[in-house]
């Protein structure tokens, strides 16, 4: 007998521009993969963003939030646009993600950066530099100086202007985002490097004893650090000497988007965030491209690879994601390409037909 399928809820936050097109494509993909490994899911779509501001005068309505909160995971499109940055007074798109990842307490984000090899030309890097590139950014998320107090506007004692924020980690959350790299260090290649600036920033220090303190739990794990300047100069030398990074709020906001560009390829690239319990949020990092936005040329990649971190990183469902992330190689191979990653030779689709053929893909590898 076939056992009963495991069941998800899943909430979709399509968001504005192509965030509609490249979410409904994914969430058939979600549907087959999870259908040939025996799990089932209920979808629940709810607006955020400016889409949300349009209808309810907010970027994250109640009802979202709570929805998102009961959810096993949330999968979101992209948020925001031309149309509500015109109006200052008005409350931002963006300002719903902040909310979002707050309200969810999502303190982990997990932004892998590959070189596939049917796309290294597209990299801004030697051919020979970027290929082979896999390395995944763990940036935490929710502390530093991003939210550190005191901050703000004052006069210093000469009684000039001054802006100024603070850097403040507690051990818990040192400790907490070290986990979730050395965990996902150790699932990948087994080598963690931390970033920091333990040479001038005693916040750096501190973060550095902590995650040295727990590397002895992870004997697996081979531990490196790496001050932040030298990450960034490294990165673009010869990045695949990264396995697993973890870092800070600030450093990881600007390595990740530095390691992004290695593959040159803004819509191939997913994310996840994540929380200690409770759902997290996947999302591709490229944004709602108004641009383009309802004319069928989005790629859909980056959203449909989010679907798949959800499933191994939000649901331990390892098999069907790892069935969409060979889909989406087995699609490329077979020549077909959107607008952005197009190069002589291949077969140009919209979004709608990509994702019928990573359809087709998931299914042929039965
Ligand atoms: P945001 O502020 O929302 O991040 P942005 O302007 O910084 O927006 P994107 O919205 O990501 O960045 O768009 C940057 C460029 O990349 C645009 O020209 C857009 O058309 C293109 N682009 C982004 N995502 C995709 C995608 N999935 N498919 C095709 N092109 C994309
Ligand atoms: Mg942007």
């Amino acid at each position: 007998a076939t056992k009963p399928p495991t069941r998800y809820s899943i909430t979709l936050l399509p968001g504005d521009g192509i965030g509609p097109e490249i979410v409904s494509v994914t969430k058939e993909v979600l549907n087959l993969a999870g259908s040939l490994e025996g799990v089932e899911f209920n979808f629940q779509e709810m607006p955020m963003g400016g889409a949300a501001l349009d209808l309810t005068g907010v970027p994250l309505p109640e009802e979202t939030l709570s929805a998102a909160r009961k959810a096993d995971a949330v999968l979101l499109g992209a948020i925001g646009g031309y149309k509500w940055d015109k109006n200052e007074k008005q409350l931002k798109p963006e300002t719903g993600l902040l909310q979002l990842r707050e309200g969810l307490k999502v303190f982990a984000n997990l932004r892998p950066a590959t070189v596939l090899p049917q796309l290294v030309d597209s990299s801004t890097l030697k051919k020979e530099v970027a290929e082979g590139v896999d390395l995944m950014v763990v940036r935490e998320l929710t502390g530093g100086i991003y939210f550190g107090k005191p901050r703000g506007f004052g006069t210093n004692e000469k009684g000039e202007e001054i802006g100024f924020n603070t850097e403040v980690y507690a051990a818990h959350e040192i400790d907490r985002i070290a986990r979730v790299a050395f965990e996902i260090a150790r699932k990948r290649g087994g080598k963690l490097c931390s970033v920091d600036k333990a040479n001038v920033l005693e916040a750096s220090m501190f973060w550095r004893k902590r995650v040295t303190a727990l590397a002895s739990e992870y004997p697996d794990v081979e531990l490196s650090h790496m001050y932040v300047d030298n990450a960034a100069m490294q990165l673009v030398r010869y990045p695949k000497q990264f396995d697993t990074i973890v870092t800070n709020n600030i450093f990881g906001d600007i390595l990740s988007d530095e390691a992004s560009m290695i593959t040159g390829s803004i819509g191939m690239l997913p994310s996840a965030s994540l929380g200690e319990s409770g759902p997290g949020v996947f999302e591709p990092i490229h944004g709602s491209a108004p641009d383009i936005a309802g004319q069928d040329k989005a790629n859909p990649l980056a959203t449909i690879l989010s679907a798949a971190m959800l499933l191994k990183y939000g649901l331990g469902e390892s098999d069907a994601a790892k069935r969409i992330e060979d889909a989406v190689l087995d699609t490329l191979n077979r020549g077909f390409r959107t607008g952005d990653i197009y190069s002589a030779g291949n077969k140009l689709v919209g979004c709608k037909e990509m994702g019928e053929e990573v359809l087709k893909s998931v299914d042929s590898a039965v």
